[in-house]
């Protein structure tokens, strides 16, 4: 059954994915010696944390709780679908921050399992072996491989700024060559989703989002790194639907990335009563007021850290005490001003008035016009929906 998406009803919804998790359920497994249960038990998680993780997924999704044992039993088929995941011009930040944590959560550990037919970071494969790797997995599951892509892309010099293995193959054509023949794409990370800081200015090899070296649909999952729950998110979402999610303006899957950190955050009762942080140390710290006057881009940043959090869920930068610096927008290591500092009106001057967010903010008591003001900028520009594309 496919999914009419002029029918929300629930239970058509509920019937379209029991058929495809029975479908998947069908195809060759990745491993024939383990499943991700067993990896998950072997961790010391109980069926209870495994059903509890599950449930936090499916709310994530937006989908209701009765669909908590569907998301279940769709991520215990998840190693039926062969994932490519190649590495450009970047730190490896995304794929160590997912996987090198003394506490792995259920996250890193589905994302560990099922990262097998080819990882750099992972597999044991080196030099002529993982490039014979790559093509293999190509050619053997073509059409049917995800693709996921950490860094940047530089285009500078025709590509030789990065050069891969034994034939020098540029990155280019490797990334494209991947994109090619896989049946989704996903670009972690913000250096693949918008360039991140290779694409800096100047940028000086060239640096380019994944999106520029295909001309199939790229999802973007950005951050610096992007929440470990973004990413198998995005593919639990890819799993179930079978389709691309609904994306913002940025190729961004609205489930994840539609509210700003400001309108999730736990502060932001502080911000429209008008108590800043002056400076990091004072007693606005010690209380818990708004970040946004020592540098918070919550504003101007579209993502859902505040749910998610970090370090297996334990906080986020906010809650520590230090604002967003805005990691999951374009060009956020250009745009977004310095660290420590707000990025007062230079933004949004024009749009509203010359009544800039800190302007506005350094003037008020209780400052329901700044939150307007600081809203109508970035929802503008941001705000345009996009149908999910097949
Ligand atoms: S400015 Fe930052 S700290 Fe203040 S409410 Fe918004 S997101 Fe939270
Ligand atoms: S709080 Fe802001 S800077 Fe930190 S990870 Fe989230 S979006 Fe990025």
């Amino acid at each position: 059954m496919s999914i009419d998406k002029n029918d929300t009803s629930y239970d058509t919804l509920y019937s379209a994915f029991k058929e495809r998790i029975e479908q998947l359920s069908k195809l060759p497994k990745m491993r024939e010696d383990a499943s991700i249960e067993q990896v998950i038990e072997e961790n010391g998680f109980s069926r209870r944390d495994f059903m509890k993780w599950a449930g936090a997924v499916t709310a994530m999704l937006s989908l209701p709780a009765t669909f908590t044992p569907l998301v279940a039993d769709a991520i215990k088929v998840a190693d039926r679908l062969p994932i490519v995941w190649l590495h450009m011009a970047e730190c490896t930040g995304c794929s160590e921050s997912l996987l090198r944590s003394a506490n792995p959560s259920i996250d890193s550990l589905i994302f560990d399992y099922i990262s097998l037919e080819y990882h750099e970071t992972l597999m044991a494969a080196a030099g002529w072996q993982a490039e014979q790797n790559l093509e293999g997995a190509i050619e053997k599951y073509k059409g049917r491989y995800i693709l996921m892509v950490e860094g940047g892309v530089p285009l500078g010099n025709a590509g030789s700024f990065l050069t891969i293995g034994g034939h020098g193959k540029k990155g280019k054509d490797i990334a494209a060559d991947a994109a090619a023949s896989a049946a989704a794409i996903f670009a972690i990370g913000t250096c693949s989703s918008f360039g991140g800081v290779q694409a800096a200015v100047p940028n000086p090899t060239g640096a380019v989002p994944l999106s520029k070296v295909t001309s199939k649909p790229v999802i973007n999952v950005p951050g610096c790194p992007p929440s470990e729950k973004n990413i198998v998110g995005t593919l639990l979402h890819y799993l179930l639907y079978g389709t691309l999610p609904a994306l913002d303006a940025y190729n961004r899957p609205k489930w994840a990335y539609r509210l700003r950190i400001h309108d999730q955050c736990e502060r932001r009762a502080h911000f429209d009563a008008g108590e800043f942080v002056e400076q990091f140390g004072d007693e606005g710290a010690k209380d818990g007021y708004c970040l946004y006057k020592v540098g918070c881009k919550g504003p101007y940043t579209f993502n859902n850290c505040s749910k998610n959090k970090f370090n297996q869920g334990t906080s986020w930068p906010v809650q520590a005490g230090f604002g967003c610096m805005g990691c999951s927008e374009p060009d956020f290591w250009d745009t977004m001003g310095t660290v420590g500092e707000p990025l007062k009106d230079r933004l949004y001057q024009t749009v509203f008035s010359g009544a800039g967010a800190d302007a506005t903010a350094d003037k008020i008591g209780v400052t329901l016009l700044a939150a307007t003001a600081v809203g109508v900028a970035a929802h503008a520009a941001i705000s345009a929906i996009k149908p999910p594309k097949e």
